[in-house]
């Protein structure tokens, strides 16, 4: 354990992680940011966002996680590759290993986000990258002209429907009841487009086919009829939410059934000293700018905290 003590770690790099280290740099903590599995987060995985205030044009995903970060790194912040496999949080300075390697902190803020949900169909799992995709931005446009499918009823759903009609010359959403989780206006947005097709109170059974390593199409089945069909598609998007990456903190910090870490006000956790932001505490709002100004309520806590402790 050679690395000195840092005044805070900032685990993730997405629009959360990155607005944590713009305040934490700026009030000269020198703040480390270990970038995760995902860098930029879900931010990075999307297109034009519409509702970040300040862009009356909409900024794209990545463009705009991306500026966070350059103006964090403009006042010191800095940024390491690597994924939290393991933390110990029980005593001071934290302790967390990122790649086989400890580091040390006063002030941990976990900014680690949540990650796609998949169906847990064996077929699904073997034909990820060979058709089935949970990033409509990442691979739509291997889809050109092709049928695609879309699982979920939730506003990602929505928009990653919407997003694919770019490529596809037909996107069905696939839903399992009548009622759509996703706000009135997305779900208006994709009725309105005539390329896409709905089907509700369907669930998905299996794809095909796994032995070509090729998606060449599903098994579906009515939940309200209990009919069974086969229907052809080349590309098959899952988008029915997402996991917290909260497992290195279980059993460190109070965490709900679903793994969310529970928030004992503000940006704290149930450990004083390591503080929340983002969607690996919020499964209700989960937006860039909650997720921003979670960041910097995480930095302002962490800033105090120090302070109170002479640092
Ligand atoms: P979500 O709101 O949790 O919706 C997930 C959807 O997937 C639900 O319709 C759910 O069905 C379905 N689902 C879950 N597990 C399933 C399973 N095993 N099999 C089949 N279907 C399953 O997730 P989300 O759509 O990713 O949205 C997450 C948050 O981000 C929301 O707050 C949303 O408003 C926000 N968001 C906003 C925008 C935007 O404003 N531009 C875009 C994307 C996301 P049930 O409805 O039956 O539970």
């Amino acid at each position: 354990m050679s690395a000195p003590v840092r005044n805070v770690i900032i685990i993730g790099s997405g629009c959360a992680g990155n607005t944590a280290a713009l305040y934490a740099a700026r009030a000269s903590l020198s703040p480390l940011v270990i970038m995760g599995h995902e860098p930029g987060g879900q931010l990075s995985l999307t297109s034009l966002v519409e509702n970040f205030p300040g862009f009356p044009g909409g900024i794209e995903g990545p463009q705009l996680v991306e500026n966070i970060k350059q103006q964090a790194l403009n006042f010191g912040a800095e940024y390491m590759p690597g994924l939290v496999e393991e933390a110990d949080l029980r005593c001071r300075p934290f302790k967390l290993r990122v790649d086989g390697e400890w580091l040390e902190a006063r002030v941990v803020i976990i900014a680690s986000g949540a990650s796609a949900r998949w169906l847990g169909l064996p077929s699904e799992q073997a034909l990820i990258g060979h058709g089935v995709s949970s990033c409509a931005t990442c691979d739509g446009f291997f889809f050109r002209n092709k049928k695609i499918m879309v699982v979920g009823g939730g506003d990602s759903a929505m928009e990653e429907a919407n997003f694919l009609t770019r490529f596809g010359q037909e996107v069905t959403i696939v839903h399992r009841r009548e009622q759509f989780r996703a706000s009135k206006i997305m779900v208006e947005r994709a009725r309105k487009n005539p390329k896409i097709k709905f089907l509700t109170n369907t669930v998905v059974e299996e794809l095909f086919d796994v032995q070509k390593q090729v998606v060449t199409g599903v098994k579906l089945r009515s939940v309200v009829s209990g009919h069974v069909w086969e229907q052809p598609v080349d590309g098959f998007f899952v988008a029915i939410g997402h996991t917290p990456n909260t497992k290195p903190f279980q059993g460190q910090i109070e965490l709900d059934a679903d793994g969310y870490i529970v928030s004992t006000g503000g940006a704290r956790t149930s450990v004083p000293g390591v503080f929340h932001a983002g969607d690996a505490h919020d499964r209700v709002y989960r937006q860039a700018i909650t997720a921003a100004a979670a960041g910097c309520m995480a930095a302002i806590e962490a800033e105090r905290f120090l302070e109170a402790e002479g640092h």
